[in-house]
């Protein structure tokens, strides 16, 4: 079998056969043109393309309208797990099976507030699960793990893949950073979607993020689709639509993928910054954080432990995880984590040693009643304006600043209460946080109902 690329928009030089792409000189014209038409593409067409795209022979221009076209058009089930396993492909694609037991990590597709991560990977591996999980920086108004964990003096995000390996092995867990030969065609390709407003397509969403995952080496993976004012995915539709996909991609490769709707139509928990956000993490492992931040890192954690077995239900598995928080067990495992990746495990017994502000600001409300809403995409805006988050890629962040809040949807507060209190370093654009955090708040006379903070899960 031969496949022949021709860049520019010239006639094939044979007779191109839609039904079997892989067996004739076929041009990525012609894929783009079958895809605008609604034609299947074959899977030795997709993977050509892709390859094709990452080592440089297909140009940026055509594959900005692969993009388009499938952004109309979608991807078939068939097309979806070759689009997929063709940017799996494109690099290294770990292989764990040598370490003893289930290899099991989470993805969350981001809010605001969001540190399950940093809690989630010790209280499973205290409790014998595997966690190889490779995480992202944050850009806009959502925040990245990686971040938060650099804000821990001395962490190290970029160990080789020998050290993941040994960490996993020996501690359990490890959390390090994409390297640059796990899925390196979703890292051009991300790149080129983001200036072609081909992002929002369902196919090229669940391709990225499955890519990555499975180049870890995973046998099972939990999902977290975020819903709501600070999410990707604004609608319980639209996030439904994301798991089932990425869910069908798990199936497709042989691995156990379980998906939840978890709501982010405000923060969770009340940290809001890289530095402030590990310190809320470690209440979760010392069992004194905000309600909803325990819950949902329950609910993902436990359902890590049945997929990896360690739990015959999700009872059990609550129970152990309990178990883990009551004896220190899941605490003494982040500091091992945090020792083995260079930190400083003192500041994780004493957050005081994580880096601090200079300066604080209270946020008082203006209204008497309820807090009936906290826009947790304002409130992520407003901690990326002082600094806490990146407003493009090589943006510098501060570990140091953030917000904290101190009224969560439901509570009552008085006029001139504290709705929030800003930890900044610098007051360039403290008036806008500020104002953007009053905003983000509204008060009402009437209580709100509670709102479900796990909303659906997909099994
Ligand atoms: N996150 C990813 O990793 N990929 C996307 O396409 C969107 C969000």
């Amino acid at each position: 079998m031969r496949t022949i690329y021709q860049i520019d928009g010239a006639e094939p030089d044979v007779t191109f056969r839609q039904s079997c792409y892989g067996q004739v000189l076929v041009r990525p014209y012609d894929l783009i043109k079958a895809k605008r038409d609604g034609k299947a593409l074959s899977p030795e067409g997709i993977r050509d393309f892709i390859a094709g795209y990452t080592q440089g022979s297909i140009p940026d221009y055509q594959m900005a309208a692969m993009c388009m076209a499938i952004y109309f058009r979608g991807l078939s089930s068939l097309e979806l797990g070759a689009w997929t396993r063709a940017m799996l492909e494109s690099g290294e694609v770990l292989d764990l099976s040598d370490i003893p037991g289930s290899k099991v990590d989470k993805h969350s597709t981001g809010g605001v507030g969001d540190k399950v991560s940093l809690c989630l990977a010790p209280m499973a591996a205290a409790c014998g699960a595997v966690v190889p999980m490779i995480s992202g920086r944050g850009l806009g108004h959502t925040g990245g793990t990686l971040d938060k964990l650099e804000s821990i003096p001395g962490f190290r995000v970029d160990l080789t893949i020998s050290e993941y390996r040994r960490m996993l092995r020996e501690v359990g867990a490890c959390l390090i950073g994409q390297t640059a030969t796990l899925a390196p065609a979703d890292k051009k390709l991300y790149a080129l979607r983001d200036v072609t407003a081909t992002v929002e397509s369902i196919p090229l969403i669940a391709s990225s993020i499955m890519s990555k995952k499975l180049a870890e080496g995973i046998d099972a993976l939990v999902l977290d689709v975020k819903v709501g004012a600070g999410a990707f995915m604004k609608t319980a539709e639209d996030a439904r639509a994301l798991a089932r996909t990425m869910m069908e991609i798990g199936a497709l490769m042989n691995r156990q993928v379980t998906a939840f709707l978890t709501d982010m139509e405000q923060p969770l928990g009340c940290a809001v910054g890289n530095a402030l956000e590990v310190a809320e993490a470690v209440a979760v492992l010392r069992g004194s954080a905000p309600a909803d931040l325990t819950e949902v890192s329950l609910a993902l954690t436990a359902e890590m432990l049945a997929l990896a077995g360690r739990a015959a239900n999700e009872e059990e598995a609550r129970q152990m995880l309990q178990q883990s928080i009551q004896s220190g067990a899941a605490l003494a495992k982040l500091k091992q984590i945090v020792q083995w990746q260079g930190g400083d495990p003192a500041s994780i017994d004493d957050v005081s040693r994580l880096p601090r502000s200079r300066s604080r600001l209270l946020v008082p409300s203006t209204a008497s009643g309820f807090v009936t809403r906290i826009d947790a995409e304002a409130v992520g805006i407003a901690a990326m304006l002082i600094g806490a988050g990146r407003e493009r890629v090589d943006s510098q962040i501060d570990p140091a600043v953030g917000l904290v809040l101190l009224r969560k949807v439901g509570e009552r507060v008085a006029v001139g209460e504290p709705l929030a209190e800003i930890h900044y370093n610098n007051e360039e654009r403290l008036e806008a946080a500020r104002a953007l955090i009053l905003q983000a708040f509204r008060v009402g006379l009437v209580a709100p109902s509670p709102r479900r903070l796990v909303l659906e899960r997909l099994k």
